[in-house]
């Protein structure tokens, strides 16, 4: 039988007996009734209710406290004994057992409520643990998505910085966008820098700087040791404090207070460490080791895009460029001959050609070798350059040179190519500690006085340049139209 049921049980004997004894008390009443006197009648009958009522509401109120109960029967005992002795009714001896079966009753409940209880107080506890769990596994699933944006965040802008990268193809720009984009990536640095040693090794210029608080000063136009450290070592740096470094025993004079911590990341070309991408803060313990990787992987990214903006220029240089002059080669010149000739044309303007050429270079050859021409070609290249400094200069031929004067007239260009002459004529040519003097003839074309056609303006210098060979060498003739 289960517990409810022996409660049901229990309880509907000790009602029974109840009922039973009240039914016999009021049959005992009713007879007092008809003998007594009435107010007799109302003191029994009131001692009667203490008697029952009494322990019962007690019990009903402190049922929990056995020590109580316990009392109440003690009390119950002679009070019973008084009310029997006064009303001559045995059947009060019967509250005994009513009272017992209550009790009986009342504990049962009591003890089943404390079990119920106690099973809800271990189910609410369990619910709780359960919260507790969810809680914990919550915030860890938070922390896991904050974390998982932030990856995304730093992916993505990585994503746009090597889109932006792949936009510019020139090595100056890209260096300055990295530099700033770095800053932008890790704001907590004050000072960001890129060192690049293009051809010379010990060299190791700043090529890209940007400052984002006005602290200390930053004057640094050279890599400092921790950029060289990166590059001899291969690899990232972090310096949580310069002052506080065994790696860099630095000397006094060399601490400075407005760099105490930095993170650096080489930068690579053509497979070797050829500069740093660097950030400085005037705070100790600034950088973490996300943000070094983070430094790195932007200098990945760099490094790549600087490679290939260099090589472009490389390249265009080499096609551009007469590899032994390092002047423009002929057809270059002619596209931008041809450009020029538009704009002049479109804007009404003049322009001047120059056409020049070594005199008796093959005896040149003949005497120093075909070496010997060339370090003269090279020489030459230089008085051309040094005397004329807003003009378009260019290799035409073996040793003959090609100069555009945008908006010069006949006679500047004239002047011009006068000036030249004498600066060939008068500057010694060393070849093997020996001085050679050379000289130049030149022929002077101009549009519009000669032509307005391009081809015809070449053709019209040439002319000019050969009356000159043809006139004794060493001399300037211009073209007659
Ligand atoms: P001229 O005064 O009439 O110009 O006499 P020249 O000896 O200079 O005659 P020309 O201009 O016809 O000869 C050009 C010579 O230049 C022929 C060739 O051997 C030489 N030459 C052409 N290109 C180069 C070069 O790149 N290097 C060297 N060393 N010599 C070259
Ligand atoms: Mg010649
Ligand atoms: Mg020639």
């Amino acid at each position: 039988m289960g517990v409810p049921a022996r409660r049901h049980l229990v309880f509907l004997a000790g009602a029974g007996v109840f009922a039973f004894s009240v039914f016999l008390i009021f049959q005992s009443l009713a007879q007092l009734r008809t003998t007594l006197h009435p107010e007799v009648y109302l003191q029994r009958l009131s001692l009667i209710f203490a008697a029952l009522m009494f322990p019962i509401l007690t019990t009903w109120w402190r049922f929990k406290w056995i020590g109580v109960n316990i009392l109440m029967i003690f009390l119950m005992i002679p009070l019973v004994f008084f009310v029997v002795s006064v009303t001559k009714i045995p059947v009060f001896f019967w509250v005994f057992p009513v009272y017992a079966i209550l009790m009986l009753v009342l504990y049962r409940t009591e003890y089943q409520f404390e079990n119920q209880l106690s099973m809800i107080l271990i189910e609410e506890e369990k619910l709780q643990d359960e919260i507790n769990n969810l809680e914990v596994v919550f915030k860890a699933k938070g922390e896991g998505i904050s974390t998982f944006f932030e990856k995304y965040s730093t992916y993505y802008n990585l994503r746009k910085l090597a889109e932006e990268l792949t936009m510019s193809l020139s090595w100056v720009e890209l260096a300055q966008k990295t530099v700033d984009r770095a800053m932008d990536f890790i704001p907590r640095g004050d000072y960001a820098k890129m060192t690049l040693a293009r051809s010379d090794e010990r060299n190791l210029p700043v090529v890209a700087s940007r400052r984002m608080r006005p602290v200390g000063r930053w004057t640094a136009k050279q890599g400092d040791l921790f950029d060289f450290w990166c590059i001899k070592n291969r690899k990232r740096l972090i310096v949580m404090d310069t002052q506080d470094d065994f790696r860099f025993a630095l000397r006094e004079n060399e601490k400075k207070d407005n760099l105490r911590s930095l993170i650096v990341a080489p930068i690579f070309f053509e497979n070797r460490v050829s500069g740093t991408l660097a950030i400085h803060a005037s705070r100790p313990n600034v950088f973490t080791y996300d943000d070094l990787r983070l430094l790195d992987a932007i200098a990945t990214l760099a490094s790549s895009a600087i490679s290939n903006a260099m090589l472009y220029e490389k390249t265009e240089q080499l096609a551009i460029k007469d590899s032994l002059t390092g002047l423009f080669v002929r057809r270059y010149f002619y596209e931008r001959l041809k450009e020029e000739h538009r704009r002049a044309l479109l804007n009404q303007k003049t322009m001047s050609l120059i056409m020049c050429d070594l005199d008796h270079f093959k005896e040149c050859n003949d005497r120093f070798g075909h070496q010997g021409g060339d370090l003269m070609l090279v020489q030459l290249a230089e008085i051309l350059g040094q005397s004329l400094k807003n003009a378009l200069i260019a290799r035409y031929g073996g040793e003959e040179f090609a100069i555009l004067l945008p908006e010069t007239t006949k006679a500047e260009a004239f002047k011009i190519a006068e000036g030249l002459r004498k600066a060939v004529e008068t500057t010694p040519f060393h070849i093997r500690r020996e001085k050679v003097g050379m000289t130049v003839s030149a022929g002077v074309s101009n549009l519009p006085d000669d032509t307005l056609d391009i081809e015809l303006l070449v053709h019209k210098a040439d002319q000019a340049l050969y009356k000159a060979k043809r006139e004794g060498r060493n001399k300037v003739c211009v073209s007659t139209s």
